[in-house]
């Protein structure tokens, strides 16, 4: 009922754990550039039903470990409704998830992946959310975890992953010096490796957001704000809503906003460039979305094309202003990449309707990196002793 499909040729395949990419396609990929030959999971199954979220999913449920990830709450933020006047603004709060941010949706169907086909290692690369993600689930699954990190991995993400007992391995540079490590590794000694977009349960896992907005929405939203490093989540989003639509279970596909950092925004000078990806060394201090090559560019490109969906770019500044009024007005503190998605709507929000259902990804949670979080405060100065120095 399930198998894979080439989003470059077509070609189709069975869903093996020693298939990843399309065997045509994938060795054509260049160096400092998107994957080529990604494939992606076709579901044939049209009894799939909103009350039942593993119906959409290639693997039955007796595999997924039996903690709860995803089913993340919709929250309706007052506070910011007044402010911004728009009546049905949503936020999907993914930072409550078990290791706190939206991997934990990748890492679920990953993990249940090589359970399914007894592989008892999983090997990755990670900027700090994949990794920490895979390393808790694994850890509750009763599965080893091998995680090549970037140097200037945020502390938290390390520790959290360190927690968990992963075996973690620092590559003396970048996330692109960690991912071509973690694939000699998977070569030499095995495992199932869970790189995202190179395994095609990356996106399929990431689809079940849509498929939560469109079943606790009552039918699907009219935007969607997306924060957009390798493009994973924003295919997962789009394959969520376009496995809905194909059932006939939604109207239309929302219009995705992909939100990227000024100087981290490759997919946005893709699609002003005809889909070209050209390559420029990112800065941003929001990590989760800092990308040189997105690994998912061209499948994130052919869907922003086929659904008319918009790239925003924001400053490392919006970003930081974004996080402050989440924490200050909605009580939830998402670290910078995830506070990317307020930063995006604050820029286009004039373009809306007041009553449009507008929902925001907040994807990881703030606690991940607090370094970043201090730029908009002030810590206290001065330590007393007695409560009459507080005049
Ligand atoms: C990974 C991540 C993103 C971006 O996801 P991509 O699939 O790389 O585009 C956004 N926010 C957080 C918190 C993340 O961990």
């Amino acid at each position: 009922m399930f198998h894979y499909r080439c989003t470059d040729c077509n070609k189709t395949f069975d869903i093996k754990p020693n298939v990843m990419l399309c065997d045509s396609c994938g060795p054509k990929t260049k160096k400092n550039s998107p994957l080529l030959g990604v494939l992606e999971v076709i579901n044939s199954n049209h009894r799939s039903s909103l009350d039942d979220i593993f119906s959409f999913l290639p693997l039955e449920k007796q595999y997924f470990p039996t903690l709860p990830v995803s089913n993340t709450p919709l929250i309706r933020p007052e506070r910011l409704i007044n402010d911004l006047s728009l009546t049905n603004l949503f936020i999907k709060n993914d930072s409550n998830n078990p290791t706190g941010s939206f991997k934990d949706r990748a890492s679920y169907l990953v993990s249940a992946f090589a359970k399914c086909n007894s592989i008892n290692e999983i090997v990755l690369a990670s900027t700090g959310n994949a990794g920490s993600s895979m390393a808790g689930i694994g850890a509750y699954a009763n599965q080893k975890i091998t995680i090549f990190l970037p140097k200037n991995v945020p502390e938290g993400k390390l520790v959290q992953s360190l927690q968990y007992g992963a075996n973690v391995i620092m590559a003396d540079g970048n996330y692109d010096l960690a991912y071509d490590l973690s694939m000699e590794y998977s070569k030499i000694f095995g495992g199932m490796n869970r790189n995202t977009a190179y395994n095609p349960m990356t996106i399929e896992g990431k689809k079940t957001v849509s498929l939560e907005l469109v079943r606790d929405l009552g039918q699907e939203p009219d935007h969607v704000f997306v924060p957009t490093g390798d493009g994973v989540i924003l295919a997962g989003v789009y394959k969520g809503f376009a496995d809905l639509l194909s059932l006939g279970l939604i109207n239309k596909i929302p219009t995705i906003y992909a939100v990227q950092a000024q100087f981290s925004c490759a997919i946005h000078r893709a699609l002003l460039n005809n889909g070209i990806f050209d390559y420029q060394n990112s800065t941003t201090i929001a990590d989760s979305i800092s990308v040189d090559a997105p690994r998912n560019g061209f499948l994130a490109y052919k869907y922003l094309k086929k659904y008319n969906g918009k790239t925003i770019i924001v400053t490392d500044d919006e970003i930081l202003n974004a996080q402050k009024i989440l924490s200050e007005k909605t009580g939830l503190f998402i670290e910078p990449a995830g506070a990317a998605s307020l930063a995006g709507l604050l820029k286009v929000k004039d373009s809306f309707k007041k009553n449009e259902t507008i929902v925001l990804l907040a994807t990881g949670n703030g606690l991940k990196d607090t370094l970043s979080a201090t730029k908009k405060i002030t810590k206290p100065q001065k330590l007393i002793k007695n409560i009459a120095e507080l005049k």
